[in-house]
């Protein structure tokens, strides 16, 4: 099963994510986590990726595609995409790697989440791009460049919407009927 998640910042993917790969035992993929501690090790990549995270901005899909195709061939299990993708771009390269193991996304959930919750839950927080014009940015990218990744999926059958407004068991029960 792979599953991806997506959303705009502060609608609970990461959270929801994580609640769901746990109780399947599937591997969760987040790439904001997977770039966070490039950052925390300082490698080069980390120190690369860094200079687009702290501004909200994304870091480019060639260096995204990359840190992730590895990991996708080698994982049999059950997949949770947190994060990615997140350009339309992202999204093509991602049906090219699966269609090479010959495996496909089975469902994309998409947590619908009102804006005053959004940036009350961002400003909750505290991750360092969690300050207010940072956040700005963050949704400005999401709605010009992850947004349209919503119909590129309705076109395939693949989008299930999931209210994201509730409280996070709410929300879990939510995904768990989609998913089961
Ligand atoms: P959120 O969903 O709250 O914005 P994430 O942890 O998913 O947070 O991402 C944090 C930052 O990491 C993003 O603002 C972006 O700079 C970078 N990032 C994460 N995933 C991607 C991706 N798939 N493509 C480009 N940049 C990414």
């Amino acid at each position: 099963m792979i599953v991806v998640f997506l959303g705009p910042p502060g609608a609970g993917k990461g959270t929801q994510a994580k609640k769901l790969s746990d109780y399947f035992e599937w591997r969760h993929l987040s790439t904001g986590d997977l770039l966070r501690n490039e950052v925390k090790n300082k490698t080069e990549l980390g120190l690369l990726a860094n200079e687009f995270m702290r501004k909200g901005d994304l870091v480019p899909d060639s260096i995204i595609i990359n840190m992730i195709s590895n990991i996708l061939e080698n994982q049999n299990s059950g997949i949770v995409l947190d994060g990615f993708p997140r350009t339309i771009d992202q999204a093509k390269s991602l049906r090219l790697s699966l269609e090479e193991i010959s495996k496909k996304i089975d469902k994309v959930l998409f947590l619908d989440v009102e804006e005053s919750n959004i940036t009350s839950r961002l400003s909750q927080r505290g991750r360092k791009d969690d300050d207010p014009e940072v956040i700005l940015n963050r949704l400005r990218t999401y709605g010009e460049l992850t947004q349209p990744l919503i119909s590129f999926y309705q076109k395939e059958g693949l989008i299930e919407k999931i209210d994201g407004n509730g409280t996070e068991e709410n929300v879990f029960n939510n995904l768990l009927k989609v998913v089961a």
